[in-house]
């Protein structure tokens, strides 16, 4: 508990101060690309020449995705929240996921029996399906199965040995499964924490696990990951239940009596 009460207040200092570093540097970064855009329509510069701002617009352009990413992990983002049911955006991005992931991996989605309502930002939680799809095609590089499921789950105690530091009540809980590479301890351990990669410079920033964590705790909700090296990771998020009882009841109310006018 200790341990992880610590790691929330490290990502909220790193955060502070990346979110500054990063504002800053995005201005830095639009005069490079700018005087470089204007520097590349300079007719005298030979072929050479053009590649080598090239080189650098690209390189300005890496940067500029990366305090993007840092922005949207450190910004308290002004979420708006409404009931949605946590099965229908599954839904709405299965598509979309499908094509991230490609033909290679099987995308498996077992939505809840009962609908489940959550007090969400539709945008954020798309952000971090997103996010946790991307994984999974990077640690399945030779194709293999996405499983995303819905469930619930009361939590009784506070510190729930599963759940680490929920408040007792009931939740919503989505899986997400790969049958990928996986990770080592020390990686699980470290796999919230900004600019943590073990991919490649052109190909990881260490942002998008960050960027989930800091959604999940927006939304009250708690993320754990398990993973055994060679056979999968599992990432399981949790968020507090929105009075279900009470969406159902409006909805049969409506349909029993429709709308006037
Ligand atoms: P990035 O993907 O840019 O490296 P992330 O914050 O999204 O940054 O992830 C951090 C690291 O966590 C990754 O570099 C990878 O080592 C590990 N990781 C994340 N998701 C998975 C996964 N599904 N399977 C295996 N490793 C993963």
């Amino acid at each position: 508990l200790e341990e992880q009460l610590r790691q929330a207040q490290k990502m909220e200092a790193v955060g502070q101060l990346a979110g500054g570093v990063a504002h800053d540097f995005n201005n830095i970064l639009q005069v490079i690309s700018g005087y470089g855009s204007i520097l590349k329509l300079d007719e005298r510069l030979d072929d050479r020449q053009q590649e080598e701002i090239d080189h650098i617009l690209s390189a300005a352009e890496k940067a500029a995705q990366l305090t993007r990413g840092l922005l949207a992990f450190s910004r308290k983002q002004v979420i708006t929240l409404s009931p949605v049911n946590l099965n229908d955006i599954v839904e709405n991005v299965r598509k979309f996921l499908a094509r991230i992931i490609g033909e290679d991996i099987h995308l498996k989605t077992t939505p809840s029996e009962a609908p489940l309502y959550v007090m969400a930002d539709l945008g954020q939680l798309e952000q971090v399906l997103f996010n946790l799809a991307t994984n999974a095609r990077d640690a399945m590089p030779r194709g293999g199965v996405l499983a995303i499921e819905t469930g619930s789950q009361v939590v009784e105690s506070p510190l729930d040995q599963e759940s680490g530091l929920l408040r007792p009540g009931s939740y919503a809980v989505l899986t997400v499964t790969d049958t990928g590479c996986g990770m080592s301890a020390e990686t699980c351990k470290r796999i919230f924490e900004p600019f943590y990669t073990t991919k490649e410079i052109s190909k990881g920033t260490g942002l998008g696990m960050a960027i989930v964590y800091g959604i999940v705790k927006q939304h009250n909700g708690f993320i754990n990951v398990y993973s055994e090296p060679g056979h999968g990771t599992t990432f399981r998020i949790h968020l507090p239940i929105y009075h279900a009882e009470r969406v159902r009841d409006q909805e049969s109310a409506k349909q029993a009596a429709p709308p006037r006018g």
